[in-house]
Order: structure tokens, then C-alpha cells, then sequence
């Protein structure tokens, strides 16, 4: 049983991939959480994130794993640090490399894999590209009003700066030509704009139970 939620930053996509696990009783996989560790460590170094051979170079001899929710990079928890502004006004720049997107994805599924075989996996290219045979994929989206207002409640900012940010993000990860953000083909589109979380998390499990 895998279950691939992939869809734009807002949607809820986070909490209701961890919500789902927990109620289905399988892991958990943050994608998100690795291309962001690879910006970071990029930024550390003072790396040029335009230069694809340089940030390819780091990232093949990194470490990454996720445990428990925690992000680790060559052993230490940088689960806070990936999610600051830096790192988030940087990561689609990285995540546009083709090397880099291949190296994570092999972390991605070889982590699945050490789980048997079975997880609720989130990101961007899930259901297309990382897993494209999985048991059930879904398309989280939302209004990007309703977008950015969440948004900007989760990191206490005015939501009309945080429309501008969400659209420029998810107009490069749309338009990158490796593995763009994409409606994987036979995914299940859940608009969660009028949607409560308990409403969005209990379509998902129905979801599940159909398939099992
Ligand atoms: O989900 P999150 O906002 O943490 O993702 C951060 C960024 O990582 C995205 O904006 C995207 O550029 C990249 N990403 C990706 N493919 C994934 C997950 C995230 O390109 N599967």
C-alpha cells in the first residue's frame, strides 16, 4: 500500500499526509523535507544553487534520512532549520536540477523500501514520477487565497506578501522541465478550500478503504 499526495504548498498537504499515516497505520514520508536539506546544505557551503554540477557534487556525498518526522542531514536534526525563509526562497531553485531530483528520489524510495514497501508519501512528483504505480494517489489543491491565508496563519505573516511567494513557487515548480508539479495521471482530485481538516482526512481513509 503506497498512497502518494502530491499538490502545491497550502493545501494542507503536510498535516493531512501525517494524519493519514497515523490513522492507516503506515509511515510517513516529507519529500519536501529532502530538497530542502540539500538547499541548506547548499546555502552552508555558499554554493552557487545555479551551478547543477557543484550542488550535485554536495549532494551525492550527503547523508539524508527521516525519522520519526525529523529531517537529518549527515546525522544532525536540521528539521527547524529547513523550514526557514532562506531555504523556502531558495529550494525550487535546487529542486529544478534533474541529477539532484534523481539522487533524492533514490533516497526516497529506498526509504520506502526499508519500510516494506509501504508508506503515505508527499510532494510534488510522487504519483508521477517516484511512485507511479502506487495504490492510490491524491491531488491535494486549493483557492490560492485560501492558500496563502493558511499559509500566512502557520508562519504568522500577512497573507497579500505570502500570495506573491506561493505563486512564484508554484509557478517554478510547475514550469520546471524535470518532474513539474502535476495532476499524476489516474489521481484523485480533493479541493480542500471548503473543506475542514477532519473532512479532507476522512475522504482520504474512505479513499484507502476502497482500495484495500
Ligand atoms: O513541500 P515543501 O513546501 O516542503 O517543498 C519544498 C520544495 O521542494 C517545493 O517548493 C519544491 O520545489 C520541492 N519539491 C519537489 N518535489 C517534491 C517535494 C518538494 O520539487 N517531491
Amino acid at each position: 500500500m503506497i498512497v502518494t499526495v502530491d499538490g502545491p504548498s497550502g493545501t494542507g498537504k503536510s498535516t493531512v499526509s501525517k494524519a493519514v499515516a497515523t490513522r492507516a497505520g503506515l509511515p510517513h514520508l516529507d519529500t519536501g523535507a529532502f530538497y530542502r536539506a540539500a538547499t541548506l546544505a547548499a546555502l552552508r557551503e555558499g554554493i552557487d544553487l545555479a551551478d547543477s554540477d557543484a550542488v550535485v557534487d554536495m549532494v551525492s556525498g550527503m547523508s539524508m534520512d527521516q525519522d520519526n518526522g525529523l529531517m537529518f542531514l549527515d546525522g544532525e536534526d536540521v528539521s527547524t532549520e529547513i523550514r526557514g525563509e532562506c531555504v523556502t526562497n531558495a529550494v525550487s531553485q535546487v529542486a529544478s536540477h534533474p541529477e539532484v531530483r534523481r539522487i533524492l528520489v533514490s533516497h526516497q524510495r529506498a526509504w520506502v523500501a526499508e519500510q516494506g514497501g509501504r508508506a503515505v508519501v508527499e510532494g510534488r512528483d510522487i504519483g508521477s514520477v517516484v511512485f507511479p504505480s502506487a495504490t492510490l494517489k491524491i491531488y491535494l489543491d486549493a483557492r490560492p487565497e485560501v492558500r496563502a491565508i493558511r499559509r500566512a496563519t502557520q508562519v504568522g505573516e500577512d497573507p497579500d506578501r505570502i500570495i506573491e511567494d506561493l505563486a512564484r513557487r508554484d509557478h517554478l515548480d510547475a514550469s520546471r522541465d524535470a518532474s513539474p508539479l502535476t495532476t499524476p495521471d489516474g489521481a484523485v482530485t480533493v479541493d480542500t478550500s471548503d473543506l475542514t481538516f477532519d473532512q479532507v482526512v476522512e475522504r482520504v481513509l474512505s479513499l484507502i478503504s476502497a482500495k484495500s
